[in-house]
């Protein structure tokens, strides 16, 4: 906890005081995120940090392996989707980005089963990507990995289109949907093309 107590310090003499005017505004009239990202808790692939993002402009979404569920709502608690459904029907957020990373345990855990001292819930929260699973499975071995990490990106924007309010506010042209990659090797970030191509953002 100490090194977390110094990062406050840091921040409370140098971004606080750098972002007054701009906390001051956002509690004043709230806040009115342009994007709403859906990225991996893992800690090498922060939103904030790839984006060069500033308070108020990301609406986060972190979970294991990025996962956009399916529409799917029933007398169960969804937290990604309650999140999903705050980005999009209150704060109206003009874009979705759905970024998966390199190396990714998640989907290392979809592909070769999650680890049994973490079978509880991850093995059941990473099946939601089983169709990606079994599209990457057709590759060579050794690229399944990363196919799967790029599959799962397109399976989540699909997943996305399920929601009735998400395909209704993309065919008006009010939200547009993206998926990214981020690869925490070379720190560079690739873009899903309407081609369905993803390709590195040149520097
Ligand atoms: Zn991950």
């Amino acid at each position: 906890m100490d090194e977390l107590i110094a990062g406050y310090r840091r921040f409370r003499s140098g971004t606080w005081p750098a972002e007054r005017a701009r906390f001051a505004a956002l509690s004043r009239l709230g806040q009115r995120p342009r994007a709403l990202v859906i990225a991996c808790s893992d800690s090498r692939t922060d939103p904030q940090m790839v984006f060069d993002a500033r308070p108020g402009e990301l609406f986060v979404i972190r979970n294991v392996a990025n996962i956009a569920p399916p529409y799917g709502p029933d007398d169960k608690p969804h937290g990604v989707s309650s999140a999903i459904e705050f980005a999009v029907r209150i704060l109206r957020v003009r874009d979705i980005v759905v970024m998966g990373h390199a190396m990714c345990g998640g989907i290392q855990a979809l592909l070769n089963g999650a680890p049994a001292e973490a079978s509880d819930f991850v093995g059941p929260w990473v099946s939601i990507a089983a169709p990606a699973r079994a599209r990457a499975m057709a590759a060579p071995p050794d690229q399944r990995q990363s196919v799967c990490e790029h599959e799962s990106v397109r399976l989540s924007l699909e997943n996305l289109m399920t929601f009735p309010w998400i395909r209704d506010a993309v065919e008006a042209g009010h939200t547009t949907l993206h998926g990214c990659y981020f690869d925490i090797r070379s720190g560079v970030l690739e873009c899903l093309g309407e081609d369905g191509i993803f390709r590195p953002i040149p520097d």
